[in-house]
């Protein structure tokens, strides 16, 4: 069994700061981690490795400093590592970064391709259920449970009020839940010793089989129009009256917010 999982590197802050200018997500300054559903996945793959010999690849797009998460993957016990990294792709939106992984995805053997439900930088959920589309092939979301039984791969999807259990045949794309699983902890003996001795191939647009000009910024069909912080105006009521009006006018208040 071939298994593909795709990780994003994330600032580990769900307040990114955005650029006011560019209007795209400016990750100066940021630690950057793993994103966690990305990691919840690559436990789903090990899984299926421990109980049916699978070979594991992790994919990335993103600068070269993405790296780190790769290496990461490998010392989890992922197989082989392959980081996009070009100029091409600065700036994509979800099509552009949905684009880019199916063009190298075109070019490597897979049974399982498997994304996390969303990432906690760009948020949008999107960059999973695309890719299967740009591939033509089936996809569960919300990925909550997956096995391999007789051929098929069996998944229950969870949903806010009830679960869905499926099963498909290979080529599949899963979407894997943030709290389905608990990722295997990682000893950091294992992490220098994957850094040392195990590789990140690393490819740009010519190696992949994508229409370059669907790539980065100018690909990308949405444009950022503006962006602003959030204020939250505190609504405000001044009462002067007496102590004791006031301790019943507060209770009252907080008796017609159900707040007691
Ligand atoms: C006009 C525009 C410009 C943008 N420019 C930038 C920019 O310059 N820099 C920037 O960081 N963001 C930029 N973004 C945000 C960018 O679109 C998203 O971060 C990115 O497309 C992925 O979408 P998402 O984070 O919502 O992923 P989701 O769809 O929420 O991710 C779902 C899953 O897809 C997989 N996945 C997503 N992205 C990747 C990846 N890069 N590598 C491997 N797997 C992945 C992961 O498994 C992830 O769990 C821009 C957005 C727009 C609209």
């Amino acid at each position: 069994m071939k298994i593909i999982v795709c990780i994003k590197q994330v600032p580990n802050t769900t307040e990114i700061k955005i650029d006011p200018v560019t209007g795209t997500l400016n990750r100066e300054g940021a630690v950057s981690i793993m994103n966690p559903d990305d990691k919840v996945g690559l436990e789903f793959a090990l899984c299926l490795k421990d109980a049916h010999q699978a070979h594991i690849t992790v994919v990335s797009m993103g600068p070269p400093q993405a790296k780190k998460v790769l290496y990461e993957a490998l010392a989890m016990g992922a197989d082989r590592a392959i980081l996009l990294t070009d100029r091409l792709f600065a700036g994509s939106d979800s099509l552009a970064t949905s684009l880019t992984l199916a063009g190298l995805l075109k070019t490597l053997e897979y049974d399982l391709i498997i994304t996390g439900r969303q990432a906690i930088d760009g948020d949008t959920a999107q960059v999973g259920p695309q890719i299967a589309e740009h591939l033509g092939i089936p996809q569960i979301s919300y990925v909550n449970s997956l096995k391999f039984e007789d051929g098929y791969f069996i998944a229950v999807r969870q949903f806010e009020d009830r679960y869905q259990t499926l099963k498909a045949t290979a080529p599949l794309l899963v979407t894997i839940l943030g709290d389905a699983a608990k990722p295997r902890s990682l000893h950091v003996g294992r992490l220098i010793e994957a850094t040392e001795t195990e590789s990140v191939e690393l490819k740009g647009a010519s190696d992949i089989i994508v229409d370059t000009t669907k790539l980065g910024l100018k690909g990308s069909p949405t444009k950022v129009k503006s962006t602003w912080n959030k204020v939250v105006d505190k609504q405000k009521n001044l009462l002067e009256v007496e102590p004791r009006e006031a301790v019943k006018a507060i209770i009252d208040t907080m008796k017609k917010r159900h707040i007691i």
